[in-house]
């Protein structure tokens, strides 16, 4: 079963959700990866198959500093192989996602939105962040509502 962590405040947003990846470790597992805001607003994501020891070894290239705001996922694959590819979070143009479940008609929404060049990972989950992607007109929580009423999920 996957985890979700996010994060925004004074403090290094890299630990504080790398030491909330790790408290949900507990949880089952098989990739892990965080999406941080930079100071400079640009995404970063950050993806590792396997433990969360390789994602923290993987982000001893930030710098100290450079991020308070972002979002962490333990990820359980349902959809596609264990890969960094296919780790969360998910990101399309200003979207970047991470999701818990199963979206089960991810193959008609691929075919709604004609998605099949733009998909990077194998996951149903990278269906729901372009969807998004493609909903998004300025307004966050419309596209949000909108996407939700497409989804179907066990
Ligand atoms: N179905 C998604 C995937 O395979 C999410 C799995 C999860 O709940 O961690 O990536």
């Amino acid at each position: 079963m996957c985890g979700i962590i996010g994060y925004t405040g004074p403090l290094e947003a890299p630990k504080i959700l790398l030491e909330g990846l790790s408290g949900l470790e507990y949880r089952g597992y098989d990739s892990a990866g965080i999406a941080l805001c930079m100071e400079d607003s640009r995404i970063c994501l950050l993806k590792k198959a396997g433990k969360v020891k390789n994602l923290k070894e993987h982000c001893k290239q930030l710098v100290a500093g450079s991020s308070h705001s972002g979002i962490g996922h333990t990820r359980w694959a349902t959809h596609g192989g264990v890969t960094d590819v296919n780790a969360h979070p998910h990101r399309a143009g200003k979207v970047v996602l991470i999701h818990n479940g199963i979206i089960e008609n991810y193959h008609a929404l691929t075919e709604r939105f004609q998605l099949q060049d733009c998909l990077v990972s194998q996951t149903d989950s990278e269906v729901a962040a372009q969807v998004l992607n493609k909903l998004y007109q300025g307004d966050p929580l419309d596209a949000i509502r909108n996407l939700i009423g497409l989804l179907r999920s066990e």
